[in-house]
């Protein structure tokens, strides 16, 4: 897996720049206005409008809060203000997030039998209850079960049995 980093091009995971290219190429369509200080009121085409603030890294969208990628909104944002994206997108996607995730390699483990014995009482598993009421003694059977014989005498005189037969 830490050799997967090593195909990066930039600091920034290659699956978050994609996702970032497309919010970009969407961002085009976007028409932003600015109150002058922190907050921009993006309208997309023909749809919705957003309301994006810089500083607190927040669009009513939600999409860059739960992705920490800016989502079309923020990117014509950072753009109206000539900004950098890619500065904008979470940390837990560069490079150096990756490689302290996989710092930690998993150890070789003694076999099974050569496992130190425990001197604590084994785990056994608790005694069976008898719960109130009157144990069912005949379990409803499941269609694709074959019917009893007995129960199907009973029902049904012989000149029907036949006929069923
Ligand atoms: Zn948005």
């Amino acid at each position: 897996m830490r050799g997967f980093c090593d195909t990066w091009i930039s600091d920034i995971s290659p699956m978050e720049l994609k996702v970032l290219q497309e919010n970009t190429t969407k961002s085009m369509k976007c028409v932003v206005r600015w109150n002058g200080q922190y907050g921009y009121e993006v309208k997309e085409e023909h749809t919705s409008k957003h309301i994006v603030n810089l500083n607190m890294l927040i669009c009513t969208c939600r999409a860059w809060m739960l992705k920490g990628i800016p989502c079309a909104h923020v990117v014509a944002a950072i753009h109206f203000k000539k900004l950098e994206p890619v500065n904008y997108i979470a940390y837990w996607y560069h490079r150096e997030t990756y490689m302290k995730t996989y710092s930690h390699f998993l150890q070789p483990v003694k076999n099974m039998e050569m496992w130190p014995q425990s001197q604590n009482p084994s785990v056994i598993p608790p005694e069976v209850r008898l719960m109130p009421g009157r144990p069912k003694k005949v379990r409803m059977k499941e269609p694709t079960e074959k019917q009893n014989r007995k129960a199907f005498q009973k029902r049904y005189p012989d000149d029907l049995q036949q006929l069923l037969c």
